[in-house]
């Protein structure tokens, strides 16, 4: 294979670290009859058309993703009417990397990054937990946010948040049809969320640039979204 041409490993001076789980046809998804599995499938090939196309059928909350307030909220913001400026910006991570598997994640937790985080930051919350990709248990085992962390985020006014697993709540308290707090909290709170991101261990620094731009679907509750770390 030739090197690609479009491999460079800086902007300018800077690193740029990817934070997105890839999208492949079949996926993993989260176990849930209105979570669609992922479709990826060519509708012209070079040998036939002479050209590449495919077909992508993805949900709106499959793979790494972003939630618009409409996804809880009733008449909550929807992902097209965003402003970019929520979606780019400061971010700050905290390595939670030693919680366990099913591990609570409180306000306690981030308390020792209080100092750092300003209002309209984002915050992004790492576990490593995207090792687990791939297996069952990542949709099931994962660590989850108490309530009292999402009204300590939403005191600090920040503008987004991000973990690098699959629902910042509970996923084995979550039952059909009833609210899911923190996800609810979060929202209603016009702060968005960022779910399974990659690759926070690539990262270096504890204050980052973020870019997180969902695909903009008109009306829709969130977007599959392409996040990058700037450092
Ligand atoms: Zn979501």
């Amino acid at each position: 294979m030739p090197e690609n041409p479009f491999k460079r490993g800086r902007y300018g001076l800077l690193k740029i670290i990817d934070l997105t789980i890839p999208i492949t046809h079949g996926m993993p998804r989260f176990p849930r009859y209105y979570i669609p599995s992922v479709e990826l499938q060519p509708t012209a090939t070079h040998e036939k058309e002479r050209r590449s196309i495919h077909r992508l059928v993805i949900g709106t909350h499959n793979g790494t993703h972003i939630d618009a307030p409409f996804h809880m909220v009733p008449d909550g913001t929807r992902i097209d009417e965003v402003p970019l400026e929520s979606l780019i910006g400061r971010a700050i991570v905290i390595d939670l990397s030693n919680k366990e598997p099913r591990a609570e994640i409180s306000s306690k937790d981030l308390m020792h990054a209080s100092s750092k985080i300003r209002a309209h930051d984002a915050v992004l919350i790492r576990t490593d937990w995207d090792r687990m990709w791939g297996r069952p248990e990542y949709f099931t085992d994962q660590p989850y946010l108490a309530t009292d962390c999402a009204e300590w985020l939403i005191e600090r006014r920040i503008r987004a948040l991000g973990v690098d697993f699959s629902s910042v709540d509970n996923p084995s308290q979550v039952k059909a049809g009833e609210v899911p707090l923190v996800h609810r909290r979060l929202l209603e709170n016009s702060v968005l969320i960022i779910e399974c991101l990659a690759n926070l261990r690539s990262v270096t620094k504890s204050t980052v640039e973020l870019i997180s731009l969902p695909l903009k679907i008109v009306g829709s509750d969130g977007a599959p979204a392409r996040i990058v770390a700037i450092e």
